[in-house]
């Protein structure tokens, strides 16, 4: 099938080793897609899989012609697999999820009615979520600490699931940066949010893929490019430290002419010692942090390389 206009909205799902539920998720997004008004089509980005991930979505164009595979060269991340489907949308509305149905595809129609009414950018907001005890308790507090040190307000518990207008998606292949945070730079852009709450539910099939690793990564991503206050937290530290310091001289000298005591204390030394070593080392962490994120920018490489697209008339046509 030729899509010559513009569809009305472009679905994007970036999926690393699915193979156990794309058919299904694909199956379950074209169905929830059938209802809206306008042409739609799903472009599915394989993050380098392993395994028969990109042969499946290939063979399913066969009964869902509007699908489209974008395949990376290699495994370039979830946010970096966003970033190609985002390059390659040409929709007048664009939607962003997971291949795993964890967030649900029957709500693309009522993003789309929602944007359709005015807004820019519709995100879901994870009123509940399943995962371990120890994952909720550190996405709750991170969102809240993100929150509290973003310089711009942060939607609370808002991932990347979402739909924008062509012009955010322009606006958000526009961004040069390197290190993609990327509902962080979607909320960069403005416009009008809109959040719709969803009970998240669980994995359709097979494991997480991202592991705690990946997940601390983008974590730091998040809080890299969404504030500097890190950076200031050095230095208020340096400056709480030095008080102490100078407190502590102060006293030693009252002690010296006040009572005649000489300064004692060896453990005092050491305790200094290895307070002042760690807020140094923790300060030119934090600063070697930033400084990586700009080795990346200077480098400049791109942020994914495209092997292969397969849509409907190529695979025809060729
Ligand atoms: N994903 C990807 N590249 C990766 C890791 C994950 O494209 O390197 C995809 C994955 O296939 C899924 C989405 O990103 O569609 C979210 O990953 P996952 O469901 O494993 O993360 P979780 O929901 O557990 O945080
Ligand atoms: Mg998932």
């Amino acid at each position: 099938m030729q899509i010559s206009t513009a569809p009305r909205l472009s679905v994007v799902i970036p999926a690393y080793n699915e193979e156990m539920g794309i058919e299904a998720a694909l199956t379950r997004v074209a169905a929830a897609l059938e209802g809206i008004n306008g042409v739609w089509q799903i472009i599915v980005v394989d993050d380098g899989s392993s395994d028969r991930t990109a042969a499946l979505v290939e063979k399913l164009i066969a009964t869902i012609p509007q699908l489209e595979l974008v395949q990376l060269s290699r495994n370039f991340g979830h946010q970096n697999a966003i970033t190609a489907g985002l390059a390659a949308t040409r929709g007048e509305y664009t939607a962003i999820m997971d291949a795993d149905l964890q967030d649900p595809p029957e709500l693309l129609p009522r993003f789309l009615e929602e944007a359709e009414g005015g807004a820019d950018v519709v995100y879901g907001v994870r009123k509940t979520r399943r995962a371990s005890p120890i994952k909720k308790t550190l996405y709750w507090i991170y969102y809240r600490l993100l929150r509290a040190i973003s310089e711009q307000p942060v939607p609370l518990d808002a991932g990347d699931f979402c739909l924008m207008s062509a012009r955010v998606v322009e606006a958000l292949n526009a961004m040069p940066e390197r290190v993609r945070y990327l509902r962080g730079l979607r909320n960069w852009v403005g416009f009008r949010q809109v959040g719709v709450e969803y009970d998240r539910p669980d994995r359709h099939s097979g494991g997480t893929k991202y592991s705690y690793y990946k997940l601390f990564r983008l974590a730091g991503a998040g809080v890299l490019s969404s504030s500097r206050l890190p950076l200031k937290l050095s230095i208020y530290l340096g400056v709480g430290l030095a008080a102490l310091g100078f407190l502590w001289a102060l006293r030693v000298i009252y002690a010296r002419f006040a009572y005649g005591v000489a300064p004692q204390g060896f453990s005092a030394t050491i305790v200094a010692v290895l307070c002042l070593g760690g807020a140094q080392l923790v300060a030119i962490g934090v600063l070697g942090q930033y400084l990586s994120r700009v080795l990346d920018q200077v480098e400049g490489r791109p942020h994914y390389l495209v092997s292969r697209v397969v849509r409907a008339e190529t695979r025809e046509g060729e």
